[in-house]
């Protein structure tokens, strides 16, 4: 068979830092060695059988045509009937909702179309890593504020440092991934006061927004009505049906800020899957929205935390989200990108090393693992991590 030839001509990297993402290199080497995968974050278990039914029946017949640009307006009108009950902040579903390909193209789009060359973006690290690289191709500055360890709270008299006119957008994470951490009311305030008077957008990754512990109440942008004004809140339906392979998620905002969104939407993606909106509205309609979810992570976190007790990992704290990290400092003084590849290929358990999620080398010797998985995998992963 032919090879293709390389091209030969010049390529100038648009992203000369980017390789391949973390939860592809550690899923793939999961995969090769056979071991239980607690790194990417994606649940092994289905969405509910009468999701997947309606799913079926929106595929059969009548819906496989293109969606209007932002999502059927059945689904924009039901997320803008919950998140005003949750949230009290109401949002206009013929302008102020899109209906995205995931939280990730949200997030890419807003950041495209709202951030220009030579603005700073704020992120706090460590960082989910898809923000940084649309902050490049805008052109924009990354600005880093760092959440540390053990307990990664945002330093906010630091934060107000790095804060200046040039700040177009300040992107949080509640709760956060990889730290499992939430903002609390006191933070959100905070937020708002230091962006009061100020061009700065805030662009809220709030995928984890039903998966919060221990009785506390997700602190949403969508909650504190100064911030709402000036913020873009996006949530991710792959989470909430525990459906990862769906890309589905939505965005809200200010309609003049959705305005620009849905100007590099249209061209970004311009519409999203049609039967899965068809699906999600009438299941929604029928069941309510996410209540039962926090309950149904904390007692996976609770289950899994109970198990590694008695192991040499030290525990972080886990607040939401369903990831838990772990201090492998008493086990071994290798950096975390090795000791993670050892203990997929060697042992049997794959993580995600937590210092990819900072933009320079970062000696912390912390573990990520996902806890979205049924109750047989979280117990022979923690026999094997508890034998080591
Ligand atoms: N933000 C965070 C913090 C995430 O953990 C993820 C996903 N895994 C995303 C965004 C992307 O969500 P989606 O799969 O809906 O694109
Ligand atoms: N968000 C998932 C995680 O943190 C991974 C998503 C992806 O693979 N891009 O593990």
């Amino acid at each position: 068979m032919p090879i293709m030839p390389k091209y030969t001509g010049q390529i100038s990297s648009k992203l000369p830092k980017v390789g391949t993402s973390i939860f592809s290199v550690m899923s793939a080497l999961s995969t090769e060695h056979k071991a239980i995968n607690l790194a990417q974050g994606f649940p092994d278990f289905d969405p509910e059988d009468e999701l997947l039914e309606l799913v079926r029946k929106y595929y059969q017949k009548g819906h496989n045509q293109y969606a209007p640009m932002q999502g059927i307006l059945p689904l924009r009108q039901i997320i803008s009937f919950y998140v005003e009950k949750r949230y009290g902040t109401t949002y206009n579903p013929l302008s102020e909702i899109t209906i995205t390909a995931g939280a990730t193209q949200a997030i890419f789009t807003a950041i495209l179309s709202l951030v220009s060359e030579g603005d700073e973006v704020l992120v706090f690290t460590p960082a989910y890593d898809c923000y940084e690289p649309a902050i490049e191709l805008a052109g924009a500055k990354t600005v880093y504020a760092q959440l540390k360890a053990p307990d990664y709270r945002a330093d906010w008299t630091e934060v107000k440092k790095l804060i200046s006119r040039r700040t177009r957008m300040v992107i949080i994470n509640t709760p956060h991934n990889p730290t499992g951490t939430v903002l609390s009311e006191a933070d959100m305030k905070t937020l708002e006061k230091l962006t009061q008077n100020t061009n700065t957008i805030v662009l809220s990754d709030e995928v984890y927004e039903h998966m919060v512990f221990d009785g506390e109440l997700h602190q949403s942008v969508c909650r504190f009505p100064k911030l709402a004004e000036r913020s873009l809140a996006v949530s991710s339906f792959g989470k909430n049906f525990h459906a990862t392979g769906w890309k589905l998620g939505y965005i809200v905002g200010p309609e003049n800020l959705m305005v620009e969104f849905n100007k590099v939407h249209q061209y970004n993606v311009f519409a999203c899957n049609h039967p899965l909106q068809m699906a999600i509205t009438d299941f929604i309609g029928k069941k309510g929205d996410f209540g039962y979810l926090s309950a149904f992570y904390q007692k996976k976190r609770d289950l899994f935390r109970g198990l590694l007790a008695k192991s040499r990992f030290k525990l972080l704290p886990c607040e939401g989200s369903f990831f838990q990290l772990v201090d492998f400092a008493a086990i071994s003084d290798e950096k975390d990108t090795d000791f993670s590849v050892r203990l997929t290929t060697e042992i049997g358990v794959a993580a995600i090393p937590v210092s990819v999620f900072y933009p320079r080398e970062f000696d912390e010797k912390v573990l990520r693992f996902c806890f979205a998985k049924g109750e047989e995998t979280l117990s022979k992963a923690a026999e094997i991590l508890c034998k080591i």
